[in-house]
């Protein structure tokens, strides 16, 4: 395992069956020298800062029909909602006050924002907070459209491919959304010059070791600023309402081969691993994360975007979550730091 560790750190890849090798035969002892690794190449790239993203969850509402979504199109046990621009820029004054220098606009995919909306929303944040960063996510759209975004001062976009195996990617979404399409919008946007973030859950419902060796060798090539990962947890209304959540522990570990593959990734540790484990998202750190991304959402409307179950369950209002965030990074030796937190690339891998 060493050897093959020691590898993946020297040549940022493995094979397809070194890959597989390190993932099914992985144990404690790996995972404590991968770790230990990956914590000194984040450590070198980006000291022991934690990048902070303030996540706005504006809209609800999503045409599509992902079957391991809570907010699908075809769940009518939840109400919907869709905050007003001057909601929104409340959201992001707010954060600006607290130390968030980066606002993550997140919904479904929603006609009721029009592609112009949501230019303008750019727009006027980046004109109220010049020295913040603005990433969008909110799915699948035209290059055209994420080239005007672009444009409007957008200047990251996070869309997680959820499966690289397009097999396993038909049976956990409708016929209606695609594997090929999901990649060409991660193509385009890289090609914009957005930093660009993908990723996938662990243990969504029929994954297998294979499939999980397809994300890492697909997220080698694409090559991404931001790679974002976390447990599949179910949502009871959704067609995968009775599976199994996925692991921590092979999420600990895929976060750790992330950090060796892309050394100077944008790594966070998710909502979905704090909400498994109270101390996920400062095993995600331990294990080489450096992004956390608390929620700004109104109080409100937050308990409706119920992506799965127990999701904010245990939070607090948003000055005392992130002094809570603050003292829990500080306990495992990192601090939050009041920064853009941009991508700390200068070469291509
Ligand atoms: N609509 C946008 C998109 O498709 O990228 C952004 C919102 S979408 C709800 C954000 C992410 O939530 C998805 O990429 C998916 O990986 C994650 N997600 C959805 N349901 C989940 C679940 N049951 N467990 C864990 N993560 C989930």
């Amino acid at each position: 395992m060493e050897i093959l560790l020691e590898k993946l750190e020297r040549e940022r890849n493995l094979s397809r069956s070194e890959f597989m090798e390190l993932l099914q035969g992985r144990n404690e002892a790996s995972a404590e020298n991968l770790f230990g690794r990956a914590r000194r190449l984040r450590e070198r790239y980006y000291g022991r800062d934690v990048y902070i993203r303030g996540l706005i969850e504006f809209t609800n509402c999503c045409k599509n029909d992902c079957y391991y979504c809570g907010i699908r199109a075809s769940n009518g046990k939840i109400g919907r909602y869709r905050l007003t621009p001057e909601e929104i820029l409340a959201c992001c004054r707010e954060g600006y006050e607290l130390g968030y220098r980066t606002f993550v606009l997140q919904g479904g995919e929603d006609a009721g924002f029009s592609s112009e909306m949501i230019a303008s929303l750019v727009e006027a944040i980046k004109k109220n907070h010049p020295d913040c960063a603005v990433t969008l996510s909110v799915g699948e759209h035209s290059r055209e459209i994420y080239r005007r975004w672009f444009d409007a001062g957008a200047d990251r976009y996070l869309l997680r491919h959820e499966t690289a195996d397009d097999d396993h990617y038909r049976s956990l979404h409708p016929a209606s959304c695609s594997p090929e399409n999901r990649k060409r919008c991660l193509h385009d946007l890289k090609e914009i010059g957005y930093q660009t973030g993908c990723g996938f859950m662990v243990g969504s419902p029929g994954q297998k070791a294979e499939h999980l060796v397809a994300d890492l060798l697909f997220i080698r090539e694409l090559q991404p600023e931001m790679v974002g990962i976390g447990p599949f947890i179910p949502q009871r209304d959704t067609p995968f309402g009775e599976e199994p959540a996925g692991s921590i522990e092979l999420t600990l570990f895929l976060l750790g081969i992330l950090r060796l593959m892309l050394p100077d990734v944008l790594l966070p540790a998710t909502t979905a691993l704090g909400t498994l484990d109270p101390r996920g998202q400062e095993k995600g750190m331990m294990a080489g994360a450096n992004v956390c991304m608390p929620n700004l959402t109104p109080d409100q409307v937050r308990g409706q975007y119920a992506l799965y179950e127990g999701k904010g369950r245990g939070e607090t209002g948003r000055r005392a979550a992130l002094s809570n965030l603050r003292r829990r990074m500080e306990a495992v030796g990192y601090r939050v730091a009041v920064d853009r937190g941009d991508c700390r690339r200068r070469t291509n891998n």
